[in-house]
């Protein structure tokens, strides 16, 4: 018999795995996909943004609910411990800005190879194409039910993931497991997400490199991409959930994007008074922002962008300006977990232990990873808290 069987092979469960084989438990690693860390790969681009250097409690700022229950996982294997680790396995990595790390090959599989070598080193048995169906509690632990069979154990880690991009595996079994095992879940909701606007925009395509994104109290900072039907980037993502949670109160919600984060209405306002005044103000513009970004700006603004500044009204100015550091969009509510990145809500930390990941309810039982009420912004923060959460249940494995 296993010393534990843990269900799904993504960061979580491979992390989950390989610490508790480390303490030579018997290990079992079930994956219903053909090969390892499916959402893994596509991560970061393919490139993996594997963690985030930021220390403990920063980190945790960039957690919106619950980052108290990670605070142990991430001082016990949080950033520093994960850079260590991929090092010491021969992993090169690099530090990109906002302390995000990748590989330094820019490529996925040096992390998942990483991985399975490590799930070799200590003999950790993988069934693939192993699907798990249910998790019965049985006289002496658990039985678990799956496409090919069924396999007894004292211990479960159940790191099936969310149900946020359903190709790679993560099709959400996890919760149907805790609602069978009456583990407490919360609402679950979409947590980085593209947002549709109400009317899509002529700008597909324009990437604007840094934009601050502001809705009631809530500023959040990074690259934003007009798509066909509404924008998207991290800055997007950041924003999404609060979005999600403002349409439960209202018919409609919008954003405000300041396209130059560095300028206020001032700093500006006196630019364009200083400008040479004979030049038009759509070179003014252009100064900062892509053509025809520009020219969309002028367009709402009714400004022709083939008047010269100093014909332009101070009024006139103004608007521009405000278009510029404070434009309003409508989003549309239209919202899928399906197609976020990651999937808010989950697993109730209110009944498992964050010390050891264990359910305070069902004995034996442990969740890790994505599948938790716990999630962190883009940049690194969630499979940092995959590893983490794993780490800390793989190692409390008796
Ligand atoms: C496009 C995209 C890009 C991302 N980029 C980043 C990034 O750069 N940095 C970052 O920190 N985060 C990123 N994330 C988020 C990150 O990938 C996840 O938070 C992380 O993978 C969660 O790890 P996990 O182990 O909990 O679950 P998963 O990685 O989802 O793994 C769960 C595994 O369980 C298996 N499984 C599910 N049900 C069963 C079952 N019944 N039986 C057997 N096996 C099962 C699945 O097949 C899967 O392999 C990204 C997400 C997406 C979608």
């Amino acid at each position: 018999m296993y010393d534990v069987i843990v269900i799904g092979a993504g960061p979580a469960g491979m992390m989950a795995s390989i610490t508790a084989a480390r303490n030579n438990k018997r290990v079992l690693l079930l994956e219903k996909n053909s090969n390892l860390g499916k959402k893994l790969l596509i991560t970061g681009g393919g490139r993996c943004n594997l963690t985030n250097l930021k220390n403990v409690n920063n980190f945790c700022k960039e957690v919106s609910v619950n980052s108290n229950s990670l605070k142990y996982s991430l001082n016990v294997f949080g950033p520093k411990q994960i850079y260590n680790y991929f090092s010491d396995l021969g992993v090169a990595l690099k530090v990109e800005d906002n302390d995000r790390v990748f590989p330094k090959g820019d490529d996925s599989t040096l992390i998942v190879d990483a991985l399975y070598s490590e799930l070799k080193r200590y003999n950790v048995f993988i069934n693939y194409n192993c699907s798990v169906i249910d998790i019965i509690s049985n006289d002496i632990g658990y039985t678990i039910y799956t496409n090919i069979g069924s396999f007894r154990t004292v211990n479960v880690i159940v790191a099936t993931g969310s149900r946020s991009y359903p190709k790679t595996g993560s099709t959400g079994d996890g919760y149907k497991f805790a609602n069978q095992l009456n583990q407490p879940l919360t609402e679950l909701y979409p947590a980085q997400v593209p947002l549709k606007l109400l009317e899509p925009l002529p700008l597909t395509g324009i990437t604007i490199e840094s934009v601050k994104i502001k809705l009631n109290n809530i500023v959040k900072e990074g690259s934003i991409l007009f798509t066909h039907k509404g924008v998207s980037g991290p800055a997007v993502f950041k924003i999404s959930e609060y979005v999600y949670h403002e349409f439960k109160n209202k018919e409609e919600v919008a954003i405000f994007i300041n396209f130059l984060p560095d300028e206020t209405e001032e700093s500006l306002f006196e630019k364009m008074s200083e400008y040479n005044p004979k030049k038009e103000i759509k070179s003014f513009i252009k100064e900062f922002l892509p053509s025809r970004l520009t020219k969309y700006i002028l367009g709402v603004s009714k400004i022709n962008g083939s008047d010269k500044i100093t014909i332009i009204s101070n009024k006139n100015k103004r608007i521009i300006i405000n278009n510029i550091i404070n434009y309003k969009i409508y989003i549309k509510n239209s919202f899928m977990v399906e197609t976020s990145l990651i999937t808010g809500g989950g697993v109730d930390l209110r009944y498992i232990n964050n010390q050891t990941m264990e359910s305070t309810i069902n004995h034996g039982i442990y969740f890790v990873g994505e599948l938790l009420d716990v999630h962190g912004s883009t940049g690194g923060y969630n499979i940092t808290i995959a590893l983490a959460t794993g780490y800390v249940a793989g190692s409390s494995i008796t």
